[in-house]
């Protein structure tokens, strides 16, 4: 079995805003040379969130719209007394920043209107995201 490791470096322009990054996760994939395994991608922070889902721009406000009724920015949080970012922290937590997906021939097994969006909540910042591949 072989694994294979990559970091990509990307930038988010608005303060909340949702990236798509399958065209960079896909590309990774092809670049590991592993046609049957496991993705493993993690975002490694915690003021953003991974999600697989349609990047329509409809959508992705729905989604941004939705986080906000969930966790409305300075909601009244503690974390706020000591940062300004509590309801970017919430929405990571509720949400998750990695994911888990079977490779199958070379190809990621994901639905048609599933890709790897970023959500982030935090922003303008400079993000990365880890990519790691096993298999053969
Ligand atoms: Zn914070």
């Amino acid at each position: 079995m072989k694994t294979w490791f990559k970091e990509l470096s990307f930038s988010t322009s608005k303060a909340r805003e949702v990236i798509d990054l399958t065209s960079k996760v896909t590309s990774a994939v092809r670049e590991s040379g592993i046609k049957n395994g496991l993705l493993i991608v993690q975002l490694p922070h915690a003021t953003a969130s991974l999600v697989l889902n349609e990047n329509e721009s409809g959508l992705k406000q729905d989604l941004l719209n939705k986080l906000d009724d969930f966790a409305p920015v300075r909601g009244g949080y503690q974390h706020d007394r000591i940062d300004d970012n509590a309801h970017a922290h919430l929405k990571s937590a509720f949400i998750g920043s990695s994911r888990v997906l079977p490779i199958a021939d070379g190809r990621v097994v994901r639905g048609t209107w599933q890709s790897f969006l970023v959500i982030e909540q935090d922003g303008p910042r400079t993000r990365r995201l880890a990519i790691f591949v096993m298999g053969e």
